[in-house]
C-alpha cells in the first residue's frame, strides 16, 4: 500500500501495564476488549484459555515482535539469523539480515493448485504433509462458498479437501489460534502442521510446548498490509479500482511492477486488471490496512520452519502462475519441502536472485508516502495519477528499480520505516526501540545515519 493515506486514529495501547487476562475474550469485543487494543492483529490467541499466556506471546504488547523474534529465533532454528552480512557475501541472493535465518539459499517455487490466490505453494505442501501422513492435522483458514469474503476461520484440516478449503482466501486478519483449545482436546492429534502468517506464528510458538504435541511444523507466508476484516478488503477494492465493478475478484494483490494485480471473472477462464500504485486514491488506505500491520516487522515470518512468499521472484507471467518465493529455515522445513517435491506437488525453479540497489528508492517511497505524510502531517494529495500517466510511472520505475531479491529487499525495508515512524508517532521512541527486533534496529539506523530526509521524518 505504498503512496497511500491512512487517516491517524487515536491508538489507546496502554504504554507499559496490560493486566493478563484469565478468561478468553469475546469476539465481539474485538478490538476494545482486547490487550492490544488497535494494535491487536485478531491472531485467535486471546479467544481461547491460553489468553493468560498473552504477556508472553503476544506480538503487540510487552516487548512483542522484539521478545518474539530476538527470543526465539535460536530456540525454533538452532540458531540466530546472521545479522552483519549477506550469504556468501553475494548479494545477488536473499541475506539472512532481512529475511532470516536458512538453511538453505532463499529458492523460487511453484505449487500446483489451481483456485489458489497464486500458485497454491502453501496449499500444496500442508496437502502432501497429510497425504504422506507426516502430520495428522493441519491448521489452516478456510473460506466460505463466498469466494473467500466472508470472516476467515480457522479450521482443523485432516483431509485434502479440508486443506483446499484454505485456497483463495483473502488478505484479512485472520483468528488462525481460535483454533486451539480444540486443538488441545483432540488426543488423536500428535503431529502437528501449524500455517499463519507472522503475528501469529510468533503466538503459536510462544506457547508451542503446552500443546502436548510430539511433532509440529509451521507453514508460514511472507505478510504485510493484511485488511482488518474482508469486507475493509472488498471495499478497498470497489473504491480503489472502479473498474472492477461487479465482476467476481477472486485474487488480488500489490505486485512487482508497481501495479495491483486483480483476478476477475471465474477459475477457469479468469481475466487480469491492472492498476498503477499511483493511480489508487489515497483515502481507500483509511480503512484498508490494519493498525497491527502498521506496526509489524516481521514481514519475512522469522520463526515458521518454511515461508512461502512472492516479492523475491522476478515478475514473468500471471500471478497465479508466477514462480514464488520459498525460505527453507531448518531440517523440518528441509523435510517439508521434499516431501512436497516427492509427492509432485511443488516445482522447484533454482535459487532466487536479484539485481539492483533498493536503498535510495526504498526512502524515497517513505518520503513520498502519503500515508508516513498523514502521519507526521505534511500535505495529502487528494487523488490519485490519471492511469496513463501511473502507468508510464510504473513502467520506468520497474525498468530502473530494483529487481527480484533486490524489490523484496526494498519493500522489506520501506515497511520497516513507514512501520517505524508510525510507532514513534503512536507510542514514542524510547517505546517503539523496545518493540523492534534487533535486524530491523540496525536497518532502521543504517538509513538514520546515512539519510537527511529519513532524519527530518523522525524529528517531526
Ligand atoms: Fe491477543 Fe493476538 Fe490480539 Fe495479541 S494480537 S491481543 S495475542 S488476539
Ligand atoms: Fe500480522 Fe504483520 Fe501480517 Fe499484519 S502484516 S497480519 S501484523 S504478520
Amino acid at each position: 500500500f505504498l503512496f497511500l493515506s491512512l487517516a491517524g486514529s487515536a491508538r489507546a495501547l496502554s504504554a507499559t501495564k496490560v493486566p493478563r487476562p484469565s478468561r478468553p475474550i469475546n469476539p465481539d469485543g474485538w478490538p476494545e476488549k482486547f490487550p492490544a487494543k488497535d494494535h491487536c492483529s485478531r491472531c485467535g490467541l486471546c479467544e481461547t484459555s491460553y489468553v493468560s499466556n498473552v504477556l508472553d506471546a503476544c506480538a503487540f504488547i510487552n516487548g512483542g515482535m522484539k521478545r518474539n523474534i530476538d527470543g526465539l529465533e535460536e530456540t525454533v532454528h538452532g540458531r540466530t539469523r546472521c545479522i552483519d552480512n549477506s550469504i556468501n557475501g553475494d548479494d545477488s541472493i536473499a541475506e539472512e539480515r532481512r529475511f532470516g535465518v536458512m538453511s538453505r539459499p532463499m529458492m523460487l517455487g511453484r505449487g500446483k493448485v489451481a483456485g489458489a490466490q497464486w500458485t497454491g505453494a502453501v496449499s500444496s505442501i500442508a496437502v502432501s504433509m497429510l497425504e504422506s501422513k507426516k502430520v495428522d492435522a493441519v491448521v489452516c483458514i478456510a473460506t466460505g462458498s463466498d469466494g473467500g469474503w466472508s470472516n476467515p476461520e480457522p479450521i482443523l484440516a485432516r483431509t485434502v479437501d479440508d486443506v483446499l478449503r484454505g485456497r483463495g482466501v483473502k488478505p484479512a486478519l485472520a483468528p488462525s489460534l481460535r483454533i486451539l483449545d480444540e486443538l488441545k482436546s483432540d488426543e488423536s492429534i500428535k503431529k502437528l502442521l501449524y500455517c499463519g502468517v507472522g503475528c501469529s506464528v510468533q503466538a503459536f510458538r510462544a506457547i508451542e510446548d503446552e500443546l502436548g504435541l510430539d511433532k509440529v511444523y509451521v507453514l508460514g507466508t511472507a505478510c504485510a498490509d493484511n485488511s482488518p476484516t474482508p469486507k475493509a478488503a472488498r471495499d478497498f477494492l470497489k473504491k480503489g479500482i472502479p473498474s472492477i465493478g461487479d465482476s467476481n475478484v477472486l485474487a488480488y494483490e500489490f505486485m512487482q511492477d508497481f501495479r495491483v494485480h486483480v483476478k476477475v471473472g471465474d477459475e477457469k477462464s479468469p481475466s487480469y486488471k491492472k492498476l498503477p500504485y499511483f493511480s489508487l486514491e489515497p483515502s481507500v488506505a483509511e480503512f484498508a490496512i490494519a493498525d497491527s500491520c502498521l506496526a509489524c516487522f516481521d514481514y519475512t515470518n522469522a520463526l515458521a520452519d518454511v515461508v512461502v512468499g512472492y516479492m523475491g521472484a522476478p515478475l514473468v507471467d500471471d500471478m497465479d502462475r508466477n514462480m514464488q518465493t520459498i525460505t527453507v529455515r531448518n531440517n523440518r522445513g528441509e523435510e517439508m519441502i521434499r516431501c512436497a517435491i516427492d509427492g509432485e506437488r511443488l516445482e522447484l525453479g533454482g535459487t532466487a536472485r536479484g539485481e539492483g540497489t533498493h536503498e535510495k528508492f526504498a526512502m524515497s517511497t517513505v518520503a513520498n508516502d502519503n500515508l508516513v505524510n498523514k502521519m507526521t502531517g505534511g500535505d495529502v494529495k487528494e487523488k490519485g495519477m490519471p492511469p496513463f500517466v501511473g502507468n508510464i510511472i510504473a513502467s520506468i520505475a520497474t525498468k530502473l528499480g530494483p529487481k527480484g531479491v533486490a524489490f523484496a529487499r526494498y519493500s522489506i525495508d520501506y515497511h520497516i520505516l513507514r512501520n517505524y515512524l508510525h510507532c514513534l508517532r503512536e507510542f514514542g521512541r524510547d517505546r517503539a526501540d523496545t518493540m523492534i527486533p534487533e535486524y530491523t534496529r540496525v536497518i532502521i539506523k543504517e538509513y538514520e545515519e546515512s539519510d537527511q530526509a529519513f532524519r527530518d521524518l523522525i524529528d517531526k
